[in-house]
């Protein structure tokens, strides 16, 4: 049976931080309720258009999904089952933040089945929290990660943040040492965006903008200091024992991400809930963003959906033209493209062979120059039949990636 993924969205976070531009907002608990509800109500629908799928992992993300109670996630995850055929071996994962969580919800979250969990914690430094607007403490951090360790949970994520204004490298180092000192099974470690419609591109645009020029940033780590960070946080990490598997992804043997490694790998996804996004018979589509349209009902049919990608297969009618902005259904030239950016995010990088067997010609056929420009570069790798990127090509990612956008 194929392998399906699901992601659900849950948008509330107590505040919103200086820096968030993910679709997420404050709620009162009545609205919270009723987004469950309609929740449970899109499971309902949407599973029958996945009946030939097997579930190989859930994840919750937000928003804060830890700000729903121990029922609600449990009711969430008995429809889930109910609807979909979940594997015995699912890794089921909850985003959490500090300050929501209580033994108790725990305890409820692992008897629902979550068998991981995701703590933001940004920073160990008080100071930076405040500065990035962040609710909690590095000690309640510490509290909560006792208590998720006391409830048996024993695949914890801890997601980090790099570059924040301010930050000097040895700043950085000791937010990594900080989490080391406890021993997650995963670390993320991300450097600050700063995005557009948030109070953080107010403050730091035009910071951001010295910065790509070249010039010295006011508040901002400089370009080199952001390099720096990045190349300590490869040598720590490696040093406490994590294996980098994904450009900013860290994981003790064995503990890698299941779920984004389907994401990376193009495993089909079904999102559901506010604004989730979903990747199925090669279409992408998505939820409507507004909550009150939501909340009235209004998110996708899939079964509807999946017969005007099937019309649209078998006429190759608005095969990768973006006609309805709801669906976007690439075409070869655009998932090779998808294909490459995605896996080359990854270590292990991409395999030959499922290139060709996915496209029926071999990633020279297509990308022979870039190829082998980027070795010359010393930024790509072949190896036993994969292509990847070395250290060099993971520093200049951005760079090397966008190489494998095709002209149309
Ligand atoms: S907790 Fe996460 S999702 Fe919520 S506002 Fe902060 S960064 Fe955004």
């Amino acid at each position: 049976m194929r392998e399906l993924e699901l992601y659900v969205h849950i948008p509330f976070c107590v505040r919103k931080c200086d820096y968030c531009d993910f679709l997420s907002m404050p709620a009162a608990e009545n609205v919270r309720r009723h987004y469950v509800d309609k929740l449970i109500a899109e499971i309902r629908q949407n599973a029958s258009a996945c009946y030939d799928y097997q579930i190989s992992s859930i994840f919750f993300g937000g928003g804060t999904p830890s700000m729903l109670s121990g029922v609600q996630i449990a009711e969430i995850m008995r429809e889930l089952r109910q609807n979909f055929k979940v594997r015995q071996t699912a890794e089921i994962t909850l985003e959490c933040n500090p300050g929501t969580l209580t033994g108790q919800k725990l305890a409820l979250y692992k008897t629902a089945g979550i068998n991981r969990l995701s703590l933001g914690l940004q920073s160990a430094d008080n100071r930076e929290l405040q500065r990035i607007g962040r609710i909690h403490t590095f000690e309640e951090f510490l509290e909560s990660f006792d208590l998720a360790r006391k409830a048996g949970f024993s695949n914890i994520n801890v997601d980090v943040m790099s570059a924040l204004p301010g930050q000097s490298t040895k700043d950085w180092l000791y937010t990594l040492k900080k989490v080391t000192e406890l021993r997650p099974e995963h670390i993320s470690a991300y450097s600050l965006m700063i995005e557009e419609g948030t109070p953080f591109y107010e403050r730091f645009a035009e910071d951001e903008l010295r910065r790509q020029r070249g010039e010295a940033p006011r508040d901002l780590p400089s370009e080199e200091v952001e390099r720096r960070m990045y190349e300590l946080t490869r040598e720590f990490l490696t040093d406490q024992g994590y294996v980098r598997y994904e450009i900013s992804n860290y994981a003790k043997p064995g503990r890698e991400c299941r779920h984004n490694i389907g994401y990376w790998q193009l495993i089909p996804y079904l999102g559901l809930g506010l604004g989730s996004s979903s990747y199925l018979e090669q279409a992408r589509f998505s939820n409507t963003r507004s909550l009150q349209e939501y909340l009235e009902g209004k998110w996708n049919d899939v079964s509807e959906i999946l017969k005007v990608v099937k019309g649209r297969k078998e006429t190759s009618a608005s095969v990768g033209k973006r006609e309805e902005p709801d669906i976007f259904l690439p075409d070869k030239r655009r998932q090779m493209e998808e294909y490459m950016f995605l896996g080359l995010r990854m270590t292990v990088g991409i395999a030959r062979k499922t290139f060709q067997k996915l496209f029926g010609v071999e990633p020279e056929g297509v990308y022979g120059e870039k190829l082998h420009k980027l070795q010359q570069q010393g930024l790509l790798k072949q190896s036993e039949g994969r292509i990847f990127l070395t250290e060099e090509g993971i520093s200049v990612s951005n760079y090397v990636l966008c190489e494998f956008l095709l002209e149309v």
